[in-house]
């Protein structure tokens, strides 16, 4: 079976994204198997070029078509950032909490109208001969106030359209049904499928 090499070390990034491509005929590695592993540098200015910087350096260090994903909060009122800067809004060592609270200062008092964002996700496929990436997006609003105590991140603050509940108050089945990620994911299944 060939081997598809997952390009984190996040193990709840692992067995998410094992599980949607459970259904595909691969031998699945992370980079938590893989001794002297790459650690990438995520400098890019975009999801797409740090997807596609850490894709390419696994496939580099180890000859395995590899997989790799990069996700951010994108929000209208200012001007799509965070974005690529998602983990470290609030600074180099930043945790979810902070950055909820920096994004919730940040649109303080901002009308409801003017909360529109969206989680994009793009993932990258990289092997002998093959670069593409896939994106996945899910629109949404930012909360005033935070809600819910699952999932990770920017997740209290975050209400997908349609949903009268944030990310965090759904279960994760839910989430990893509508969520940005999924819906990235699903793309890359297709891509791997026809390779
Ligand atoms: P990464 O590229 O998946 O590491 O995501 C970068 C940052 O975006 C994370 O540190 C989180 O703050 C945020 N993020 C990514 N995915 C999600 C999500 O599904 N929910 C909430 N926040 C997320």
């Amino acid at each position: 079976m060939q081997k598809l090499l997952i390009a984190t070390n996040n193990k709840h990034k692992v067995e998410e994204i094992r599980h949607f491509l459970s259904s595909l005929p691969y031998d699945i590695h992370s980079l938590i198997d893989i001794s002297n592993a790459p650690k990438t540098v995520e400098d890019a200015l975009t999801l797409e070029g740090n997807a596609l910087k850490k894709a390419r350096e696994a496939f580099l260090a180890t000859g395995m078509l590899t997989l790799a994903d990069d996700t951010g909060l994108e929000v209208f009122y200012l001007a799509m950032k965070p974005g690529v800067y998602s983990a470290r809004y609030a600074g180099e060592k930043a945790t979810y909490a902070d950055n909820c609270n920096k994004l919730r200062q940040a649109m303080n008092g901002v009308a409801p109208r003017r909360r529109k964002a969206q989680f994009r996700t793009v993932v990258a496929i990289v092997g002998k001969g093959i670069e593409r990436t896939a994106e996945g997006i899910v629109e949404g609003v930012i909360c005033e106030e935070p809600r819910g105590s699952q999932g990770f991140g920017y997740d209290p603050l975050f209400m997908p359209n349609g949903y009268s509940k944030t990310y965090a108050e759904m279960t994760i089945e839910e989430k990893n049904q509508l969520s940005h990620r999924a819906r990235a994911l699903e793309k890359a299944v297709e891509i791997l499928n026809k390779l």
